[in-house]
This record gives C-alpha cells, sequence and structure tokens, in this order.
C-alpha cells in the first residue's frame, strides 16, 4: 500500500492548478482500494476520485485520501461476426483505447478520439463530440461503493445517462470508485458525419473508414482547442444549454443568427456563441482567459482553482442578464 502525504496534484489536473492531497494513492486492483479504504476509514477520511484531471477544478488543498485508479487491463468477453464485447480497467487512456480498438477492427468510438482523460471518467458525464455519445456503446459500468466497499455492476439504463449527465453526476456522485466499463463495438465500419466539419471533409474527400474519421477529428480537434500540455484548461467550461421553445423564441427574435440545434427536450444553443457574442473572447480574468479560438474553454494563467471559478462565475452572470440563461458548469469542483 502506497499512501503518500501531502502530494501536489499540479501535474494531475489539465487546468495544471497547484492544489495538494492530504494524501494520494495510486492503485492498480480493488485488492490495493480496499487497503486504502481500510486507511482511510480508520483515519476518518473520505475518498476522493480522481481520473486524469481533465474535468476537475481542484482547491488549493484536497482533504482525505485522493485515489487514482491504474489498472489498464482490457479483455475481450464476447465476440462475434457483428460486434465484440470488451472489459476495460478504468486506468485505461480514453485516447488510447479509441485508437486501439480502431486498429483492431472494432468500430464505433472514432468521433470521440483526443477526448483526454481514463475509461472510469467517461461514463460520468457521458462525453460526447461530434455528434456521438458514449451511453451509445457501454453495456456495464464495474465499480466499488467508496463507503462499504461493495461491488456493484450497473446496466446502461441504470447508468441514467443523459446530455453529459449519468447517475455518477447526481445519485452517486462522491459515492463510488469505477473500477471497469463494458463496451460493445462493431465490426461493420459505419460512420457518423453529420456534424458540419467532418461533413465538409467527406463531401471533399469521399466517405471516411472510421480510422481515418479518427484522424479527421483528432485534425480538426487541434485546429480549434488548445492542448493543455500548452495553454491548461479543462475543456468546454459550461454544458450547451437547452432551452425551452418558448424561450428560444424570444431570443431568436433578438438574435436571428443564433445557432441553434431542435432537440426532444428544447432546443440546443451553443454556449460558446452566446459567450462570443457577449465580446468575452480572448477576455482576461486575472491569471484566468476566454480561450481567444473558442469561447467555451478558459485558460489558466497560473491561478489558483478560485481563480478559475471567479471567472466562470462572471461568465455566467454576463450570460444570465443579457439572455436570461443560466449556464451549467461541466468541470467537476473538488472539496
Ligand atoms: P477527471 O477529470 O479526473 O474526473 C472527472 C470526474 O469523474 C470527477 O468527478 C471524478 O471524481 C470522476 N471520476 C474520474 N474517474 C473516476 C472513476 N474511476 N470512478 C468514479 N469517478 C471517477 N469531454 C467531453 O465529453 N467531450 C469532449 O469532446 C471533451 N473534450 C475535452 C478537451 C479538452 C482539451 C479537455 C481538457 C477536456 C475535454 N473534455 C471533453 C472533458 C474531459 O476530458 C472528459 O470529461 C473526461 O472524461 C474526463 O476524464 P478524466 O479521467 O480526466 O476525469
Ligand atoms: P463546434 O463544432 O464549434 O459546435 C459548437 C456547438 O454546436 C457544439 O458544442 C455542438 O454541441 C453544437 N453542434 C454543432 N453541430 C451540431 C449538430 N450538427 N447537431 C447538434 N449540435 C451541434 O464545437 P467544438 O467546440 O469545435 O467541439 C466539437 C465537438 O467536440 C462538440 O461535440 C463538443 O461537444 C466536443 N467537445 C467537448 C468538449 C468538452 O469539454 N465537453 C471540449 C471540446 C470539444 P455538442 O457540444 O452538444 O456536440
Amino acid at each position: 500500500m502506497n499512501i503518500q502525504p501531502n502530494v501536489s496534484l499540479q501535474a494531475f489536473n489539465t487546468l495544471g492548478v497547484q492544489s495538494y492531497a492530504q494524501y494520494m494513492a495510486q492503485v492498480a486492483s480493488v485488492e490495493q482500494f480496499k487497503e486504502v479504504a481500510a486507511f482511510a476509514h480508520e483515519s476518518g477520511l473520505d475518498i476522493k476520485v480522481l481520473g486524469g484531471g481533465s474535468n476537475v477544478v481542484l482547491p488549493e488543498r484536497v482533504s482525505g485520501v485522493v485515489v487514482q485508479y491504474t489498472s489498464e487491463t482490457c479483455d475481450v468477453l464476447d465476440e462475434s461476426d457483428a460486434d465484440v464485447l470488451i472489459r476495460v480497467g478504468a486506468g485505461f487512456n480514453w485516447h488510447q483505447l479509441v485508437m486501439d480498438s480502431l486498429n483492431q477492427g472494432w468500430y464505433g468510438l472514432q468521433n470521440l478520439a483526443f477526448i483526454p482523460g481514463l475509461v472510469g471518467a467517461a461514463p460520468v458525464q457521458n462525453i460526447g463530440a461530434y455528434g456521438v455519445e458514449v451511453k451509445e456503446f457501454i453495456k456495464h459500468v464495474h465499480g466499488i461503493s467508496l463507503d462499504t466497499l461493495e461491488s456493484f455492476t450497473l446496466s446502461n439504463e441504470a447508468c441514467q445517462f443523459e446530455y453529459r449527465e449519468s447517475i455518477f453526476k447526481h445519485a452517486l456522485n462522491g459515492q463510488v470508485l469505477i473500477t471497469a466499463v463494458d463496451f460493445m463495438l462493431s465490426k461493420a465500419p459505419d460512420v457518423n458525419v453529420n456534424y458540419a466539419p467532418l461533413d465538409k471533409m467527406a463531401k471533399e474527400q469521399g466517405v471516411p473508414t472510421p480510422l481515418e474519421l479518427a484522424g479527421w477529428v483528432i485534425d480538426v480537434r487541434k485546429s480549434k482547442l488548445p492542448i493543455p500540455s500548452e495553454l491548461p484548461n479543462a475543456g468546454s467550461f459550461f454544458k450547451n444549454p437547452v432551452i425551452s421553445f418558448e424561450v428560444f423564441t424570444g431570443l431568436q427574435n433578438r438574435f436571428p443568427d443564433m445557432p441553434y440545434y431542435e432537440q426532444a427536450a428544447g432546443v440546443k444553443v451553443p454556449a460558446g456563441w452566446l459567450i462570443d457574442q457577449l465580446g468575452l473572447k480572448g477576455k482576461v480574468f486575472g491569471p484566468v482567459s476566454v480561450h481567444k479560438q473558442q469561447a467555451l474553454v478558459l485558460i489558466n494563467h497560473g491561478g489558483s482553482g478560485a481563480d478559475v471559478l471567479l471567472a466562470a462565475q462572471k461568465i455566467k452572470q454576463a450570460v444570465k442578464a443579457n439572455y436570461g440563461i443560466e449556464l451549467e458548469q461541466e468541470p467537476r469542483v473538488f472539496a
């Protein structure tokens, strides 16, 4: 059991916030986790689960024991001519899984290429990009209760996946360690090029293979999104709001150019566009700025978690005042 006191988490979060964990342990198995949990329970300390740190805002000091699960197993559970069911350890790098699966001829995850983080966090916010969500491929999520140490398996339905949401952000928020995820991937090389940049490339170059499509996604992302090692960030800081048709109609009268996407639950409006229209692209809030190429991304230039949250608060206030829309923050805030 390797539990270290007073560990700097600066290299463990993509915002590059300086933060110290009271204790930190990296565990590669459920058995190792149980030893760490026993220490935490005996010492009256909370357990906090960290993945790759690409969707968190950390405070200067994280109390309790920060646990990172590092198991990188990948096993085939079942296979047919049509598809394959794999179980992947929560510590497996997400982008690596996407590329490995495509290279095996197992398709589906190509639109989700180049998303940072680890497999264990993918179900937490039901990661999505370019019209695809990970919930489409998840069969089961396996984990262990941080409190009772009982193991569990949740079916796809039980995970209550929605747009950037799941049970792990609600009823099970901070309650569990996800240890593995089962994915059902297809052997049919179907591709989804519905989003404009991919559609444009498909019209110019023809329908891509899944592996080629992953390459396009990587290229588009590299051209628009800041790389955290160069410009520390946590990806999109706000969810795109889905507003009622009534609210949308009122806004559209005021802003006829506003992009929108109709959904079953209402109309999705790009939060980045709302922020951009307020002239906030590139705006500096102390050590934090709004990314010049993508208004949904906040860049941290050496500030604290509190600095990042203060900048986010100011943006939220401006959006609320101008459009009457309450933006919801995407990254999880650690206490
Ligand atoms: P962390 O940030 O470490 O954790 C996120 C949350 O999940 C925390 O609440 C944590 O406690 C919990 N968690 C992590 N691992 C576990 C586990 N094993 N068990 C239980 N709980 C756990 N997201 C998208 O959806 N689509 C995108 O296209 C996208 N692009 C991004 C681009 C950039 C440049 C960046 C920086 C981020 C982007 N993100 C995107 C956000 C982020 O990468 C994803 O949400 C990712 O899944 C987070 O993974 P992580 O391992 O870094 O999790
Ligand atoms: P974009 O292509 O500039 O589009 C802006 C927004 O419009 C996106 O957020 C997207 O919503 C929405 N959109 C665009 N085309 C759409 C369509 N055909 N149908 C429905 N909605 C559409 O976005 P971007 O910033 O370059 O990001 C590209 C993709 O990567 C997006 O899917 C985005 O979610 C994802 N991404 C996510 C994060 C994160 O941290 N969560 C970070 C970077 C990129 P959706 O976001 O709902 O798809």
